[in-house]
């Protein structure tokens, strides 16, 4: 997965086209051949109709963000702050007691910063 929570994405489609948000969730598809979704803050508003609990509550509406499909947005470089290809670059891990001798890190393909 190349978006992973906490991370910047622009929207590269749709009415928030052009807009950057934090990821909040990213949901996995149950089919493994069907593309992940990701929940950005603030983006993709739609509104969800609250009833009421009780008599004395009014029924409300309240925005919140809606899932969107990862191919809709693009990760933002945190160094440079750009949309970033993502590339992958393997290092020996400097923990010498871990399992994993060999770890992958994400990297900006255009400023080669670790993301
Ligand atoms: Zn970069």
């Amino acid at each position: 997965m190349k978006i992973k929570i906490n991370d910047t994405v622009k929207i590269i489609t749709g009415k928030d086209r052009g807009k950057t948000g934090k990821v909040l969730h990213v949901i996995a598809p149950k089919n493994p051949q069907a593309k992940a979704r990701i929940v950005v803050e603030g983006l993709n508003l739609k509104y969800k109709h609250v009833r009421p609990k009780n008599e004395r509550e009014k029924g409300q509406r309240i925005m919140f963000p809606y899932p969107l499909n990862i191919s809709n947005a693009a990760l933002v470089c945190s160094k440079c702050g750009q949309t970033a290809k993502v590339g992958y670059q393997k290092i020996n891990n400097q923990n010498e007691t871990a399992k994993k001798k060999i770890i992958k890190q994400r990297i900006c393909k255009k400023c080669k910063a670790v993301i």
